[in-house]
């Protein structure tokens, strides 16, 4: 049998696929696919060593391959447990991309634009702060949105509006899958949209790690301050009145949020400001934090080994005597309510906060 073409975009991750393929498979355990599915050929080891197979010409690219490629959720867990802090998520990403320009993109679900109603009259043809909550916010976890704004009316910030810029796909899952023209399309459209803002706040953890990391790959730089809803909150909520809410509550770092953004403090900060005990730490918790298959496009592509994924973090929560569990990512919330069934309440991070303020002024 002739042996396949040696791939060359692939040459330029020889290093990083070679230190996996000649690996142990030491992060194998921290791979929340690769747990969830129980197989070899989901490990980071396996993944790599495929794309190395590819590399070198020893196995043809094909649709299974690519399949296989596309099992990866990005979540960076294998990165943070490796000694040599190997990318496996941007050498998976570029395979993607690589696959989708051989064979094609793969088939996926069109893009719905979510149905935006104007929310307490916050909505401005071209808002300068404005408020992308991200497209699955809006159709699957709209009471974040309204409890963000009764936050903003509460605590006297008039000017955080919705624009048209929110119907619009951010493009997550062009760019996760590798489809990067299709990517590039949809994210100059945004981009057109939302610079004419001058701060931004983003309630998606995918949709934040797009704006400030992935489009400016793309040439694509924001002028505006781009931040995560936690980090608009804290100083927000520095003058509040709170109502501290009691119960045992644990807290999950979002992957994307955490490994890929850095925000780790300021969740902890507003739930640490509203509760009355102290906040519950996962045994996975910040660089380490355990991948619940909210990301990742899993639960369209994937749905099964999402929801062992989104079960295997409630049963983390349910272990440490958790009562809530709390997350500020809406698709993680929505993954892990799927997931809960009655073992756990599953809170929006804005929600919890919604409860516990009052008004603005010192608190009592
Ligand atoms: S990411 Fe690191 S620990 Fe994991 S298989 Fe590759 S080299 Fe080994
Ligand atoms: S990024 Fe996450 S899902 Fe992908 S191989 Fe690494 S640990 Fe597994």
């Amino acid at each position: 049998m002739a042996r396949a073409q040696s791939d060359a975009p692939l040459a330029a991750y020889a290093h990083e696929l070679t230190l996996c393929a000649y690996c142990p498979s030491l992060c194998r355990d921290e791979c929340p696919v690769a747990e969830a599915d129980s197989r070899d050929t989901s490990t980071p080891w396996g993944l790599m060593s495929l794309a190395d197979h590819v590399r070198r010409g020893a196995i043809e690219l094909t649709d299974d391959v690519a399949d296989a490629w596309a099992r990866c959720v990005g979540c960076g867990a294998c990165t943070a447990a490796c000694g040599h802090d190997n990318d496996v998520t941007g050498v998976l990403l570029a395979a993607r991309s690589v696959a989708v320009q051989r064979l094609g993109p793969p088939s996926g679900a069109a893009f719905e634009p979510p149905e935006v109603t104007e929310r307490a009259g916050r909505w401005e043809a071209q808002p300068k702060f404005a408020l992308v909550p991200g497209p699955e916010v809006l159709r699957n976890a709209p009471a974040a949105v309204d409890a963000l704004f009764d936050l903003c009316d509460i605590l006297d910030e008039p000017s955080l509006s919705l624009g048209p810029g929110v119907e619009l796909d951010l493009g997550y899952a062009a760019w996760h899958s590798g489809d990067h023209a299709q990517f590039a399309r949809q994210a100059a459209r945004v981009h057109q949209h939302l610079n004419t803002a001058s701060r931004i706040v983003v309630m998606s953890a995918e949709a934040l790690h797009l704006l400030r990391n992935v489009y400016p790959e793309f040439g694509l730089r924001l002028d505006a301050e781009v931040m995560h809803t936690t980090e608009f909150l804290v100083p927000l909520l520095s003058g509040a009145v709170v109502q501290r809410v009691s119960g045992r509550v644990a807290y999950h770092d979002a992957c994307h949020l955490s490994r890929h953004l850095g925000v780790y403090d300021e969740p902890r900060q507003l739930l640490e400001r509203v509760l009355t005990g102290r906040l519950t730490e996962l045994p996975k918790a910040g660089d380490r934090t355990r991948c619940c298959g909210g990301t990742g496009c899993a639960v369209n592509r994937q749905p099964a080994t999402a929801a062992t994924m989104a079960s295997e973090v409630i049963a983390l929560a349910v272990d440490v005597g958790a009562e809530t569990l709390v997350s500020f990512s809406p698709e993680c919330v929505v993954s892990l309510r799927a997931a809960a069934g009655d073992r756990i309440a599953v809170e929006h991070g804005v929600g919890l906060i919604r409860q516990a303020v009052q008004s603005t002024g010192s608190e009592t």
